[in-house]
């Protein structure tokens, strides 16, 4: 199964993409953790990224492109994948069209978690992840075990004004690719107020299961 999951920071994606990727077996492949992993490797396609990311803007589209299409061709997307975080912009949901028709492969679900700007400015700023295991934790929601406290750290780009520019951008960004998939039927829009149970509930609901 090829799954999209789209959301904007501080939707609970994460989590959600977990519970996911265990319960279909498939990878979870996500752009924002594969070009920040590509920045702390140094390499001179991590450094252009890093400029864009740092600043809360987007990566051009031909940088994040070639990264994903080497990423789902790997023996492990075979059976299938959720996508995270790409395509983020109309030439990315083109080019990712493009690379499945070659390989008589479709996309079976686009599912967009959504969760007023406002909520996420709220969750996002308390966010902190613990850079041993990446587990994500939030200071007063969901508060890292005190063995741990001292060494979970907050994102650069999770502070309030980054921040507020990666929204704006993230719609600004998002509308036409959401539009496009919509017309052909795919789109599952998700409320992601609630519990993590709840929305995962309705995410599968809205996939028929
Ligand atoms: P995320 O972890 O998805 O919030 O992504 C973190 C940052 O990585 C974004 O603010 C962008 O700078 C960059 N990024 C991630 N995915 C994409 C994408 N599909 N296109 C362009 N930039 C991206």
């Amino acid at each position: 199964m090829r799954i999209l999951l789209i959301g904007p920071p501080g939707t609970g994606k994460g989590t959600q993409a977990d519970r996911i990727k265990s319960r279909l077996g498939i990878p979870h492949i996500s752009s924002g953790d594969i070009l920040r992993a590509t920045v702390s490797e140094g390499a001179p396609l991590g450094k252009q990224a890093d400029d864009y990311m740092s600043q809360g803007l987007l990566v051009p589209d031909n940088l994040v492109i070639e990264i994903i299409m080497e990423r789902i061709l790997q023996p492990d997307a075979r059976v299938g994948y959720l996508l995270d975080g790409f395509p983020r912009t109309r030439p990315q949901a083109e080019a990712l069209d493009l690379a499945l028709e070659r390989s008589n492969f479709q996309i079976d679900h686009v599912l967009k978690i959504e969760v007023p700007d406002e909520q996420i400015i709220i969750r996002t700023i308390g966010r902190r992840i613990d850079p041993v295991t990446n587990k994500i934790y939030h200071i007063k929601f969901n508060p890292p075990p005190p063995e741990i406290a001292d060494r979970v750290i907050q994102r650069s780009d999770d502070d309030g004004e980054t921040l507020k520019r990666r929204l704006i951008k993230f719609h600004e960004d998002t509308s036409p690719i959401i539009d496009f998939y919509d017309q052909r039927g795919l789109l599952r829009k998700i409320p992601g107020i609630g519990t993590m149970a709840e929305v995962q509930n309705r995410i599968w609901a809205s996939m028929g299961k």
